[in-house]
């Protein structure tokens, strides 16, 4: 692994934030101040295909990148855009795989809220 990718690996692994590709950029350059915008996005795009990341995409809004590896659930803000992680209730997918009549192979599931903060700020 090149130092930039492994910089950029880091940044990721560091925090359970779900960063966007602009805000690791930001706090790859605070270290590798050479560090290139083009660069972070190729090894972002390299570290998902090896599997090493998960892509989170976003309803208009920029794409998200995510620590974690096995498929989960996400909660997310409608305000501000805040990303964070859900654990899915155990047996959750059971009465949907016998409706179906056969297992669910994967999910790509994402609940909405407004986050404490943003309601704070609304009040
Ligand atoms: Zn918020
Ligand atoms: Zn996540």
């Amino acid at each position: 692994m090149t130092r930039q990718r492994q910089l950029i690996y880091d940044i990721i692994l560091a925090a359970p934030e779900h960063r966007t590709a602009e805000e690791i950029y930001d706090l790859a350059r605070a270290e590798m101040p050479s560090l290139a915008r083009g660069t972070v996005y190729r090894n972002l795009g390299l570290l998902v295909r090896d599997g090493q990341i998960r892509k989170l995409e976003m309803a208009d809004a920029p794409a998200r990148y995510d620590r974690e590896r096995e498929a989960h659930p996400h909660l997310v803000c409608q305000r501000c855009g805040r990303v964070e992680d859900l654990v899915l209730p155990e047996g959750l997918l059971d009465p949907l795989e016998k409706g179906l009549g056969e297992p669910v192979t994967g999910y790509d599931l994402k609940l909405y809220h407004i986050c404490p903060a943003c309601r704070k700020a609304a009040n």
